[in-house]
């Protein structure tokens, strides 16, 4: 096939030809470049698009500076696994999805400085593999981590099941590589955590959806490696003793929990009604659960699984904890682990829905889950609220599923109306739109309503100052 064969309508062949002539094989025909072009979820389709996967940062900078010259839009890709439109450009955008897979080196790991230095195109899992490897852990952990690449987490500044302890991909970065909109490479990849020069540059590109520049590499925060783990699965009495639940948990261990994800009866079902070889943890059943994971880092704690069983213990004797179940072996961690990772899955067999990723202040989460629901009700009787997720960091997925029986596109005609009932409430318990899965194109039209006046002036002059041809995800976040 020839190059102009390639080339989308309205991406001039002679710039085709140079973007083959910058990354060579890197170029995609239509063929190979379709799943690129395709949310994972099939919901937004580029017909308009080339796909190119550069090998090294040299590369992307000059894909970038031919884009800049060509005023060509550019679309950063890592897994595509994204929930919110950012990886795939807008259905007739003549644009040049820059895709980081085939970066996927670990250019160093430094036990000692507890650190690793590695490309962006790394998938998430194989980074976890590799910290253990050299007895570290790099603790960001998602349902997607088996195909989510590290420069997709650091762009949305993922979230994930760990973050109570360890906190978001952004507390987990020391240095950042990143090829600037005009296709300068900035090396900022340094090991330090005490560095006071000036603004802290790279948080500028950590969340920001690639709408100011690519990042190619960076240095990860290494941890030490878990000895022990204690993972238990217990029905509360209602959410507000969820809280206290927590509160005590923090306590009793030194502050070593790591997960604490909440999941009401109905969430449960819908794992037990779907997903295979999923069983009820509990002989009997209760209204609220929630999966609570403690680790050990210390080589030595003779104390600790007591402290988990005692805490749990007096929790019980106080009427929070209605049934307790401590896994005994790993196989019956990872059943527990099953039932909270399969919720998106589960969920599909429930029909349509309509989802909400938020974030409310912890204390504030089993009032604004009231409140939320009756505004839900009062616009749609019936309608089922699977509510459920991270309430350790304060971030819920509120999923509305259809009443059963309600036509599916009647339903999703609602999606609007009913994003702006759950939004405005999580506005009034002063709370995020979106807790840990980014803008992308899905809320784009919301955050005017949700962010102040100030706050979307200043988001527009960094990106007017660091891309202003608007190039780099046009129509994405802002
Ligand atoms: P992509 O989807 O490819 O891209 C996401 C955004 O980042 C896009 O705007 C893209 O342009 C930009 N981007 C990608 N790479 C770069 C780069 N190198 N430089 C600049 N910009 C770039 N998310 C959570 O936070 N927590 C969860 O618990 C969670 N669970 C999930 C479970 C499932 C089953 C699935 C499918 C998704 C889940 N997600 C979760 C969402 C998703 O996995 C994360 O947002 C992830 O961080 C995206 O990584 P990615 O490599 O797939 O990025
Ligand atoms: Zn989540």
């Amino acid at each position: 096939m020839t190059v102009a064969a390639r080339a989308p309508a309205s991406l001039a062949p002679d710039f085709v030809r140079r973007l083959e002539a910058a990354v060579g094989r890197g170029l995609l025909d239509s063929a190979d470049g379709a799943p690129y072009l395709t949310e994972w979820r099939g919901l937004w389709r580029a017909k308009n698009a080339v796909v190119v996967r550069p090998a090294s940062t040299e590369e992307v900078a000059e894909v970038v500076r031919l884009c800049a010259e060509a005023l060509v839009p550019i679309v950063p890709q890592g897994g595509n696994t994204g929930l919110t439109g950012g990886s795939i450009p807008y259905e007739d955008e003549a644009a040049v999805v820059v895709n980081l897979g085939r970066m996927n080196r670990v250019r160093a790991v430094d036990p000692l400085n507890y650190a690793m230095t590695v490309e962006a195109g790394c998938i998430l899992q194989t980074l976890q593999r590799t910290a253990e490897e050299a007895d570290r852990l790099f603790p960001l952990s998602l349902g997607a981590e088996g195909s989510c690449q590290i420069g997709g987490n650091l762009s949305t500044n993922a979230g994930g099941v760990a973050v109570l302890k360890y906190g978001n991909a952004r507390d987990l970065v020391l240095g950042l590589e990143v090829v600037l909109a005009d296709g300068t490479i900035w090396d900022g990849l340094r090991g330090l955590r005490k560095d006071n020069t000036g603004y802290d540059l790279k948080q500028l590109f950590l969340g920001a959806e690639g709408t100011l520049g690519i990042i190619t590499a960076a240095v990860l925060k290494l941890f030490p490696k878990p000895r022990d783990k204690r993972t238990s699965f217990v029905a509360l009495r209602d959410l507000d003793a969820a809280i206290e639940l927590l509160v005590r948990m923090r306590s009793a261990t030194g502050d070593q929990v790591a997960s604490f994800e909440y999941l009401p009866r109905n969430c449960l079902q819908m794992a037990l009604d779907h997903i295979p070889g999923v069983a009820d943890p509990m002989s009997r059943v209760y209204d609220h659960y929630a999966l609570i994971e403690v680790s050990r880092t210390a080589d030595e704690d003779a104390g600790f699984a007591e402290h988990v069983e005692a805490a749990l213990g007096k929790a019980v004797e106080d009427g929070l904890v209605l049934d307790a179940a401590v896994a005994q072996s790993q196989a019956q961690a990872a059943m527990f682990w099953k039932i909270r990772d399969s919720m998106a899955e589960a969920q599909k067999g429930e029909g349509p829905a309509i989802r909400h990723d938020i974030a409310v202040p912890v204390s504030r989460i089993p009032a604004f889950y009231r409140e939320c629901r009756g505004r839900v009700l009062a616009r749609l009787p019936e309608a089922r609220i699977h509510g459920f997720g991270h309430v350790g960091d304060g971030n819920l997925h509120y999923n509305i599923a259809a009443p059963r029986g309600m036509d599916s596109q009647a339903f999703l005609a609602l999606m609007g109306e009913i994003n702006g009932v759950v939004h405005d409430c999580v506005a009034e318990y002063q709370g995020s739109i979106s807790a840990e899965h980014g803008i992308g194109r899905l809320r784009r039209a919301e955050l005017p309503r949700y962010k102040g006046a100030v706050e979307l002036a200043l988001m527009r002059k960094v990106k007017a100052a660091l891309d202003p041809l608007g190039i780099m995800n046009p129509g994405k976040v802002i």
